[in-house]
């Protein structure tokens, strides 16, 4: 039998494992004694173990962090990494169904992890398998690693390369198709007034998101009502302003995002500044805020406004607080794979500090970036062509994977060009179609590593 049908072959037994991880709610919770990231991902990692035993694969779990299923023989190690936690999902978050039942209608598969990442993962597995069934001469060792903690800080990957062996070629499926050769490098930073009118203000969930709701409270008479809302309204940002005795409660509801693309979003916090200082409110954090950050998402205010014949680089607010009187809020930049952290530091010093708030770098994260050119990105691409037919070159995104936290990997899938999954939304959904392409790619793939 060929690759393809044993492939086709597998469509039941994807669909089985997949719906038996995704019943496991692995969302990151309490840290228990031998489970560090909580009940949940431990519980998948379990689960996913006991599947690739049964495979025949030799299996190892590192604490619960993470762990692996191993098949072949030779000095070289081919792994392919992918994570078993998912982000929270909640049936009033817009869920048509319980997140947490998978759910098939019309060949597609509804659950939270059915594309990332757990789809990922099961097609990786049967991949093994039918390399396994098909007895291919293996002169590596295939590895599955699946992590816990990817979601939440990727502390399981730094587990395993703290405690176990560095792959010679390897891939991510949690990422697009064809590959992913270079991922931007991020820094993080946060901003901290104590100069502000402002009474309260409160927006965003997460720092690498968006932020699509943010309100604020100041005094009443401070800005002219007409003139936000004709802001509001030019702009087409819903709103709402509710009286509040001497002060007034402003609401804005933006569009939420991930960071790396901010230009899909609305940024409420962004927007209600704006339109604040527009409408004449006076105050030296809304001055800082707007000349700093304001509406771009590019890094201008900052003296960032950075490109590479790759990407540019994008800057994003995700929340903002106010305790005890001091404002404080995030600042997400993603900027090209050409550049380094050390640069960006550099290139904003100057624009960091004036009397209405200060912006403070915590942590920067050089790029990752290999060449279209090298074995590594040209297999894996020929991979997906080989069974797509589908030219494409190798992508540079400003989101980050795994890839990162390893040696010689780059994101390879799962997800196809151009289809929204709904990853970290509502009703996340996998065509089973999709999923059993993916094995083919996945086979073709390691194949294709085989031969380095
Ligand atoms: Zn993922």
């Amino acid at each position: 039998m060929d690759v393809k049908s044993m492939c086709e072959g597998y469509r039941e037994e994807i669909i089985k494992r997949l719906g038996e991880l995704v019943s496991i709610n692995s969302e990151q919770s309490e840290a228990e004694a031998d489970a560090p990231f909580g009940k949940g991902p431990k519980e998948a990692l379990h689960a996913a173990l006991d599947m690739l035993e049964k495979d025949g694969l030799k299996t190892v779990n590192l604490d619960n962090y993470i762990g692996y299923g191993e098949m072949g023989e030779g000095d070289q190690l081919i792994a392919i990494v992918g994570h078993l936690d998912v982000v929270p999902a909640r049936r009033e978050d817009g869920w048509n169904t319980d997140p947490y039942t998978m759910v098939e209608k019309d060949g597609i598969l509804y659950g939270r992890g059915v594309s990332d990442d757990k789809g990922g993962v099961v097609a990786s597995m049967i991949a093994m398998k039918v390399i396994k069934d098909m007895n291919i001469p293996v002169n590596k060792r295939i590895r599955l690693i699946m992590g816990c903690n990817e979601e939440t800080g990727s502390a399981c990957l730094k587990y395993y390369v703290d405690h176990d062996e560095q792959p010679d070629y390897g891939f991510t499926p949690d990422g697009d198709f064809p590959c992913i050769n270079g991922e931007k490098g991020i820094m993080d930073a946060h901003y901290v007034s104590r100069k502000t009118n402002i009474i309260d203000i409160d927006g965003g969930t997460a720092g690498n998101i968006v932020c699509s709701s943010c309100y604020i409270v100041v005094e009443k008479c401070s800005f002219s009502k007409k003139k936000l809302e004709d802001y509001f309204n030019n702009n087409n940002i819903e709103f709402e302003v509710v009286d509040q005795d001497e002060a007034v409660k402003i609401t804005v509801q933006g569009v939420a995002a991930h960071a790396s693309t901010p230009t899909l979003g609305v940024n409420a916090i962004s927007y209600l500044l704006t339109g604040l200082k527009e409408a004449g409110f006076q105050d030296p954090f809304v001055d800082f805020y707007c000349s700093r950050i304001g509406l771009n998402t590019n890094g201008e205010g900052l003296g960032l406004n950075l490109k590479d014949e790759y990407s540019d680089l994008t800057l994003n607010c995700g929340y903002i607080h106010m305790n005890d009187g001091v404002i404080s809020g995030n600042i997400d930049v993603r900027f090209p794979v050409t550049m380094t952290g050390k640069q960006i530091v550099k290139a904003c010093s100057k624009y960091l500090e004036d009397e209405g708030g200060e912006i403070i770098v915590d942590s920067t994260h050089d790029p990752l970036y290999y060449s279209p050119d090298s074995p590594l990105i040209q297999s894996l691409c020929d991979a997906y062509t080989e069974v797509t037919g589908d030219e494409r070159d190798p992508l540079v995104i400003g989101g980050g994977t795994y890839a990162k936290g390893i040696n010689n990997t780059v994101a390879f899938g799962c997800a196809f060009p151009d289809v929204d999954y709904k990853i970290h939304n509502a009703n996340e959904w996998c065509p089973v179609d999709d999923l059993v392409k993916q094995v083919e790619i996945y086979v073709a793939g390691i194949l294709k590593l085989l031969e380095l």
